[in-house]
């Protein structure tokens, strides 16, 4: 797999996990099941799906790596300043620990001093398109994802959960097979706070005995889905890869059947799976069922060619965003409504 094919595929693989979990987010997987059935395709507006903050982010980290990627400093400058003017944007569904880190930032705090004290997943979101760049450039990814976790989090678990994304990514880029062994050794290897080891325990075990996603979900204690909390939603995420590292099909539909905040562990799930299978491994009908813009497959492919070559990425402007999370309002908020009607 040459590194092109892989940072699209993670590319695009997020984003296809992005959109096809977004409409179940935050229900569990009872309710997701009787709101939307059982099979996992895009829900969101006429049989289409769009993407959000998981996807957006993966495009600000790659804008930032096209033009800064070998200057650390300069990295973490460039994509605080592209998540402030996101934040303008009125993306809706941001996490809260993001937003307050992004105002902060927008006080004057720096891109290493902006971060607040939450576990909350956001940085994992985003760190799988870095493990591979740092593997096409022959680096370590500790650095890039330091400065990428620091601008909204600073609690020591986000920042393991986000470098054990990336060097999953790395995994899957370099192993010719992708073995459950391997994964979890990445992960004990990087996930150090107290906090990972029952989850991490229960993960070998589980995976052993072939256990699906929602089993091993359901035995962490997660019934009504997987919640923000980097802790649980990593190694679910994990997991499904590494039932199906190369079957993009099976490991996001099986994520996304575990609930709760299935976009976001989607996401995680179907960047590793696009490392390994490139754009071509993910379903066509998924591909092509992301109806959005600016961020889009098109615009996401330039971006990954974009920070491989050292080119100018493609721009995403704050009008852009301003105009389509306007346009796209009245869906979440139909959306939301629905959920609510449901409770
Ligand atoms: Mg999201």
């Amino acid at each position: 797999m040459d590194c092109e094919t892989a940072l699209i595929g993670a590319a695009l693989g997020s984003a296809v996990g992005d959109s096809l979990g977004l409409p179940r987010e935050g229900l569990s997987p009872s309710k997701a099941r009787h709101l939307y059935g059982e099979r996992i395709e895009h829900r969101f507006f006429f049989g289409r799906g769009v993407v959000s903050d998981d996807t957006e982010h993966t495009m600000l980290v790659l804008q930032s790596l096209a033009l800064h990627g070998t200057q650390v400093d300069d990295f973490g400058r460039d994509l605080a300043r592209r998540l402030r003017w996101w934040l303008v944007g009125l993306p809706p569904g941001i996490g809260f620990g993001t937003l307050r880190a992004l105002t902060k930032s927008w006080l004057g705090f720096g891109p290493q001093s902006s971060g607040v004290r939450s576990a909350g997943n956001g940085p994992a979101m985003r760190s799988a398109v870095i493990g591979v760049f740092s593997a096409a450039k022959g680096i370590e990814p500790d650095a890039l994802v330091e400065a990428s976790t620091l601008i909204t989090h600073r609690d020591q678990r986000a920042l393991e959960g986000a470098l054990a994304v990336a060097k999953c990514a790395r995994l899957a880029v370099a192993a010719e097979t992708v073995l459950p062994a391997d994964g979890i050794a990445v992960l004990v290897d990087t996930c150090r706070h107290e906090a990972w080891a029952p989850m991490l325990e229960l993960m070998a075990e589980m995976l052993s005995h072939s256990a699906s996603t929602s089993d091993f979900a359901c035995r962490v204690g997660l019934t009504n889905g997987v919640s923000g909390y980097i802790v649980h939603s990593v190694p679910v995420a994990v997991y499904a890869w590494l039932r199906h590292p190369e079957d993009a099909e099976r490991a996001i539909s099986e994520v996304i059947s575990a609930g709760g905040d299935s976009d976001s562990t989607a996401a995680v799930t179907g960047a590793l799976v696009g490392c390994r299978v490139g754009e071509d491994g993910l379903p066509l009908r998924w591909r092509s069922g992301i109806a959005d813009w600016p961020v889009n497959v098109p615009s996401l492919r330039s971006a990954a060619q974009a920070a491989l070559s050292g080119s100018r990425p493609p721009r995403t402007s704050l009008a852009h965003m301003l105009f389509r999370n306007l346009v796209t309002m009245p869906i979440v908020v139909a959306h939301a409504v629905g959920h609510w009607r449901f409770w």
